[in-house]
């Protein structure tokens, strides 16, 4: 028997969740699909657990600064064990949160793995859904380099099941995944190895960001290995040896991570049966209202290839949901300015356009300020670490174009910014903003 739906998500994660809520708040009957605990790779295996490590990170670098503000601390040790257990407590409590919801909004969830059977259809579990609209939210998984022996290394998922912290560490990768584990496990204690593919980490990033977290994760400790593509793992007598293609080898480590991106999770939808398209690497495409190739068939979150973040998958899912299920007309997710941090130690607050990318696009209108500065935090502790923010503008007015961050509290300090440079802010509203006083923020309204 086929079980009839206004809406049909497959995937329970940020993108899947977010679609399914609010249209079954327009009174939409809806499905969700999902095998896996609710709330997909942020919850489970992503942002939340990766913050309550973050934070973990952080309080070790505070017990450090602690002795130069007076503290006479002993610090034993830090217990992973006990951490982890009570990190995936926590994880196990949103599942149920996300569980319950979707009972009170009155939503099918279907544990299972769902496939197409044709464009309105959709098998799981054994059980036939039919879909007046589909959402396709599936999400990513993390890439393995083809090379022999790398069964032999762990992917961002195995990190959040480790009950030992592993002492010696390589992380093969230069994205913010690379760097937030690397600078998250060099703080709890690990040797860090850092291994990437070219010459410097957060490549997209303005380049003033890049050079400030290259010299923060050198003064932590954290080795950087340049010009290393991996071309084999093995288990030597003393741990694992990473060969890279120029010849040389690296170890041994006690656990190599593979960082080195994330791919679509499509292979086992049959998307063929329904017709929806992919591009080369098998990213759902989308119109600007997240809608595919067949009209009624929708994709949102990381399985579109846009901006992987939580937060796109939710207004995503929500947008398209308010524009099917909510009467609103032309409701779509503008992909522009959209902020984003990375959990380094420090963190990096970035938004808008990098200043190669405005240079490229506006030439010699560009006019750049930057500010460097120890914080006043840390003018009386030992460690001297360099806060760095820049402002890129254009034209006459001064449009601010991109704002970047990197040093504490970058990460809390960029939401509002971004707000700022979403409503078109110039250089002039930031001067003409009064200061907050002793902050580092207050940089960014007194940059000359
Ligand atoms: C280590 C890590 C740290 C991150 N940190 C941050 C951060 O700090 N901030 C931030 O904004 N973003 C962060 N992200 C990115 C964020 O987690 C993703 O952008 C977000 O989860 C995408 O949501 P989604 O709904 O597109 O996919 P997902 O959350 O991945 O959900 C997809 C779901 O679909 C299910 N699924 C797959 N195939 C099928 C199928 N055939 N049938 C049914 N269900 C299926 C999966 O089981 C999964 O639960 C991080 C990611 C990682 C890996």
């Amino acid at each position: 028997m086929t079980e009839q739906f206004d809406l049909i998500t497959i995937g329970g994660g940020s993108g899947g969740l977010a679609a399914a809520q609010r249209a079954a708040e327009y009174g939409a009957k809806v499905a969700l699909i999902e095998p896996a605990p609710l709330g997909g790779t942020c919850v489970n295996v992503g942002c939340v657990p990766k913050k309550i490590t973050f934070n973990a990170a952080s309080l070790a670098h505070a017990l450090d600064d602690a002795r130069d503000y007076g503290f006479d601390l002993v610090v034993k040790g830090h217990d992973w064990a006990g951490f982890v257990a009570k990190r995936s407590a926590y994880v196990q409590r949103l599942n149920g949160i996300y569980e319950r919801n979707l009972a009170k909004k009155g939503i099918a969830h279907i544990a299972a793995r769902a496939r197409f059977t044709g464009p309105h259809t959709v098998e799981a579990g054994g059980r036939v859904l039919s879909g007046r609209h589909i959402v396709v939210a599936t999400g990513g998984r993390p890439s393995v380099p083809q090379i022999p022996g790398r069964e032999l290394g762990y992917v961002s998922d195995d990190f959040f099941g480790l009950t030992t912290r592993p002492q010696r560490v390589a992380i093969v990768g230069s994205g913010y995944i690379a760097v937030e584990f690397g600078g998250a496990l060099r703080a709890l204690g690990s040797e860090v190895t850092l291994l990437a593919r070219h010459d410097s980490v957060l490549r997209h990033f303005d380049e003033y960001l890049q050079q400030g977290l290259l010299r923060a994760l050198a003064e932590d400790g954290i080795r950087f290995v340049g010009h290393a593509t991996p071309s084999a793992l093995a288990r030597g007598k003393d741990g694992l040896e990473l060969s890279t293609a120029d010849g040389r080898s690296h170890g041994p480590f006690d656990a190599v991570f593979w960082a080195i991106g994330r791919e679509p999770c499509t292979a086992d939808l049959d998307l063929t049966a329904a017709g929806v398209l992919t591009d080369a690497q098998g990213f759902v495409t989308t119109d600007g209202f997240q809608v595919t190739n067949v009209p009624h068939i929708y994709a949102v979150g990381d399985v579109t290839g846009r901006d992987a973040l939580t937060p796109v998958a939710i207004a995503a899912g929500r947008r398209t949901a308010d524009r099917v299920f909510g009467g609103m007309a032309g409701r779509h997710l503008d992909y522009a300015n959209i902020p984003t941090v990375i959990f380094s130690h420090p963190p990096i607050g970035t938004c808008g356009l990098s200043e190669a990318v405005a240079r490229e696009r506006f030439g010699a209108a560009v006019k750049v300020y930057t500010a460097e500065f120890v914080p006043l935090y840390n003018g009386i502790t030992d460690h001297k670490p360099k806060t760095r923010m820049k402002l890129v503008t254009a034209g006459a007015e001064g449009k601010v174009l991109g704002c970047h961050i990197i040093g504490p509290g970058a990460d809390e300090m960029l939401q509002g910014f971004a707000v700022a440079i979403r409503m078109g802010a110039t250089k002039r509203d930031f001067d003409d903003t009064v200061a907050i006083h002793p902050t580092a923020s207050e940089e960014l309204v007194t940059m000359r």
